[in-house]
């Protein structure tokens, strides 16, 4: 008999029927409330939380999929309680997500949109000696908050611009050090000598609001914060009020706390490039995110061991 799954909707085209072998799958979109029934498998988005009430709705659930590397999404406590298996999808995002980073770093380090407006609202009036200076790369340090997978991934991608690299972790990276030259430091240390800050903890109940007020006041005047990990961890208020003032001299975000809203003052504020949570969004990485999802499925409902659990 087949299994019973709810898998999200958006990922229909992106898998193939092979993948689903096996499944009575219903699909379920974005906005649909987690049903309540006897499926034994559940693929959602990041955007879809699951908790408590959707593990009691979901008796006979054995595995949770999810779409993304990050889990925030999921209450692990609630999950083990019910002795439900959670997996994510690791390793297959990490260059997608750094090159994405890298395309927020250099745009706003060179002030890529502001170009772009400029001509596109004709108000170009030719080349100018001091128009829309940036930050040279060559010789400045990135601080990378947080060096696993992306951190890492996005340091390497750091060493042909010339910049120096620092990180925070709460583990040394020896491998990572030799390769690349970087130096581990306190976060304190990080904020207050990085030209570029870019996080890539993950959303943690520890990590929450990690770049506030007070961490953003540590940062170099005129420094960049990117973000490419979770809204989570950026009060976005305190963010716009660094940016309006100008002690921050940019932002490059593609994730937010509320997403798919973004807070009036962070969208109003000057000197962002603000891109809508798309760090791993190439066909091929999200093909593969969809098949390591579902691969994840078809091994726990035949008894195997999931292939890449959370815990
Ligand atoms: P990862 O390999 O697990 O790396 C996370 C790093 O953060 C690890 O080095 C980890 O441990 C460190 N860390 C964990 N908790 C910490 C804490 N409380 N304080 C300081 N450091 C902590 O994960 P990844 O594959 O690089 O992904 C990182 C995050 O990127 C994901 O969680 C996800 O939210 C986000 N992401 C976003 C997109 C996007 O579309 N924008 C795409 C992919 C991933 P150690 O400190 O012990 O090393």
């Amino acid at each position: 008999m087949a299994h019973r799954v709810l898998v999200a909707a958006e990922l229909q085209n992106l898998l193939e029927p092979s993948q689903l072998t096996g499944l009575d799958v219903t699909w379920i979109s974005t906005g649909e409330p987690t049903p309540r029934g006897d499926w034994v498998a559940i693929v959602p988005l990041l955007s879809r939380w699951l908790g408590g009430t959707e593990f009691k709705n979901l008796p006979q659930l054995r595995i949770v999929a999810n779409m993304a590397v990050g889990y925030n999404n999921i209450d692990l406590v609630a999950a083990e309680m019910r002795r439900v298996l959670v997996t994510n999808t690791p390793g297959v995002l990490t260059d997608a997500t750094a090159d994405l980073t890298w395309a927020l770093i250099l745009a706003t380090a060179r002030r890529l949109v502001e170009g772009v407006d400029l001509i596109r609202n004709g108000q170009w009036t030719g080349w100018h000696p001091e128009q829309l200076l940036g930050l040279e790369l060559n010789g400045r340090t990135l601080g990378l908050l947080g060096a696993g997978r992306i951190g890492q991934a996005v340091g390497r991608r750091a060493i042909p611009f010339g910049l120096r690299l620092l990180y925070s972790a709460r583990t040394a990276k020896p491998e990572f050090e030799r390769d690349s030259g970087a130096t581990r430091v306190d976060i304190k240390r990080l904020l207050a000598t990085s030209d570029i800050v870019s996080l890539h903890v993950p959303a943690t109940p520890e990590t929450q609001g990690i770049i506030n007020a007070e961490s953003l006041a540590l940062m170099k005047p005129g420094a960049i914060l990117i973000n490419t990990s979770r809204g989570d961890l950026v009060r976005e208020e305190a963010l716009a009020a660094a940016l309006e003032r100008g002690h921050l001299g940019a932002a490059g975000l593609d994730v937010y706390s509320d997403e798919p809203a973004i807070h009036p003052r962070l969208r109003a504020a000057p000197r962002t490039v603000l891109l809508p949570h798309i760090g791993s969004a190439t066909e091929e990485t999200r093909r593969k995110m969809a098949g390591i999802a579902l691969a994840n499925v078809q091994a726990v409902l035949q008894g195997q061991p999931p292939l890449t659990p959370v815990y």
